[in-house]
Formats: C-alpha cells, structure tokens, sequence
C-alpha cells in the first residue's frame, strides 16, 4: 500500500494533471512532462489550483510541501529516475506509441502506465522493452475513487501486484480487467447508456424518468442519460463506433445519438443534450 518514490507523468492535462496531484498528495515526488512552456505552464496552474483544493478540503500537509515534491519540463530525460511513468497525452494510437519509444529510450527502467480509455494496452506495449500496464483513472481524478488496472498479454504479474499496491496508496481501489475493449467500465456504462438512448428514441419514456428508473429504482448516484450529458454525446459516440468495431453489433450507436451530435447537442459543454443547460 505505498506509492513509488519518484513518478513520471507524460502530459498534464486534465487527467494527466489530476494524476500527479494525486501522487503528490500521497507523498511521491513527481516530475510532469508536457509538450510546450505553455502547456507546462498551463499544467503547474492546474496541479497548484488542485492541491490548494485539497488543502482547504482538509489535505494535511503544506502547500510548500506538496509543490517541493514537484517538477515540471518539456524533456522525457527528465524521467531518467522515474520507477514508473504514466503517459497521459491524447487519445491516439500514433501519439501515443511515440510517447512510449520516447519514455522507453530516457526511461528504460521505468514501468509504463498507460492511462488510455480505449486503445489496446497489449498492442501499445509491443512497442517499447519496458513493462506496460493500463491504469486507468477516472475524472476527475482527485475524487474518483476507482482505478482500473488493465493487464495487457505482456505485463507481468509482479507488475500488476506492485500496481494494486500504488492504487491503495493512492487511496483509491483498483478493480483488475484483462485487456478486452472498453475494459470494465466503459463498456458496462456505454452499454447501459445506449439502451437508455435507444429508449428515448422509441418514446419509452421521457430522459428523467428513464433516469430517474436507474437512480432511484436501482441506486444509480447519475441517471444514463445524464452521465452522458456530462462525458459529452460525441465522446460517448466515438467509444460506441469503436466498442461496435471490436465487440460487434450490439454496441451500434443510436440514430438519435448520431443526429443530436451532428446538431452540436453534445450535453453539458455544449448547453444542450438530454437535458437543457442555457439557462
Ligand atoms: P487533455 O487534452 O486534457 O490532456 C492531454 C495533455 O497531453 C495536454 O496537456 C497536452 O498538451 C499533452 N500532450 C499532447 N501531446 C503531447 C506530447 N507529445 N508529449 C507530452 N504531452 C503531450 O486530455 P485528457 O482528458 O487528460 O486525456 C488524456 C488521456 O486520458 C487520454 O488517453 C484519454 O482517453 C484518457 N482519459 C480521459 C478521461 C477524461 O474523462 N478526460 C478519463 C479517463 C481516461
């Protein structure tokens, strides 16, 4: 139940960003890498706003503590004495496969944590020597209370023990998912959330009740169809088309997903979606 002494994380970004703090929070030092002076620059902003979050929600060190244990840079070198990095860049395979050849050649001691929703873990991992697993965080990061560890084919099982232990040190718990698409939860979640869509579009019932079925029928803290307001319809869409491609038919996106994002009725960032937020 401990965290490693020296983190890496590539790109700090919203999850990326909440990542870190939450290392920082469990007495790591970490070093963040972005791809710009202003992403970095963005990324100290986010991680310092966070902690002082946490420190007035009761975090019992200082903020001078915290913020001592962190470092911040434009340089992969800079993870030379990392035991693992997490790669938190952006969703693409590509992108993310040159940040593990750039890990891999400043960091080839270091376990790579992937923190992608999507991609395969096992196929990532074929591109560099070091030892690869999935970790999986939630948004936001700070107050989710799950991480899933994704064992792809080749991580070994001393990896995924030593990772258990990081996710308890994080305070947090770790659920343990073979590699399969959409891992646990998005594809229970996507799969529930597409019914619920499709049960709009037939005028089953309106988005509240059928919400409102899950929250108080069956102990839901968000409703489907509200959760999807908030990931957003078209984020929702892109893991649906690619859920259908590997995982088959059953997981076609709904006309009415597919036309409400087209019309920009992507939920809460948009304003509109299931439900209205202009007001
Ligand atoms: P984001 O866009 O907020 O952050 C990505 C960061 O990576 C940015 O700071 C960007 O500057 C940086 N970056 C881009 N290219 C880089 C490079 N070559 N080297 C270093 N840094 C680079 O994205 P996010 O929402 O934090 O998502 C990151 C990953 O986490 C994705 O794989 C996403 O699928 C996954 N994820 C996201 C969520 C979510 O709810 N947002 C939840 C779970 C997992």
């Amino acid at each position: 139940m401990s965290v490693p002494a020296n983190v890496g994380v590539l790109g700090g970004g919203r999850m990326g960003g909440g990542i870190a703090h939450s290392f920082l929070l469990a007495g790591a030092k970490v070093h963040v890498v972005d791809i710009s002076d202003d992403a970095v620059a963005a990324a100290r902003d986010r991680i310092h706003k966070d902690i002082e979050g946490s420190i007035a929600r009761g975090a019992e060190g200082s903020f001078e503590d915290y913020v001592g244990r962190l470092s911040l840079s434009t340089s992969p070198a800079d993870f030379s004495g990392c035991e693992v990095v997490v790669e938190a860049v952006p969703e693409s395979l590509d992108l993310k496969r040159n940040s593990f050849a750039s890990i891999s050649e400043h960091a080839p001691q270091a376990a790579i944590a992937t923190n992608t929703s999507s991609l395969s873990v096992t196929e990532l991992a074929e591109t560099v020597d070091n030892d690869v697993i999935g970790l999986h965080f939630f948004n936001p990061v700070p107050a989710s209370k799950l991480v899933e560890i994704v064992v792809a084919e080749s991580t070994p099982n001393a990896l995924v023990d030593t990772a258990r232990g990081w996710v308890e040190g994080l305070g947090k718990t770790p659920i343990v998912v073979k590699d399969a698409p959409g891992f646990a939860s998005s594809r229970l979640g996507v799969a529930i959330a597409l019914e619920a869509i499709r049960m709009v579009e037939e005028d089953v019932a309106t988005p509240e009740d059928i919400d409102n079925a899950m929250v108080l029928g069956y102990k839901f803290p968000t409703g489907p169809l509200a959760l999807t307001d908030i990931v957003g319809l078209d984020v929702r869409l892109r893991i649906a088309e690619y859920l259908e491609s590997t995982l088959g038919e059953r997981f076609a996106p709904p006309q009415l997903m597919r036309d409400m994002v087209a019309r920009g009725e992507l939920g809460r960032k948009s304003g509109k979606g299931f439900y209205d937020y202009s007001t």
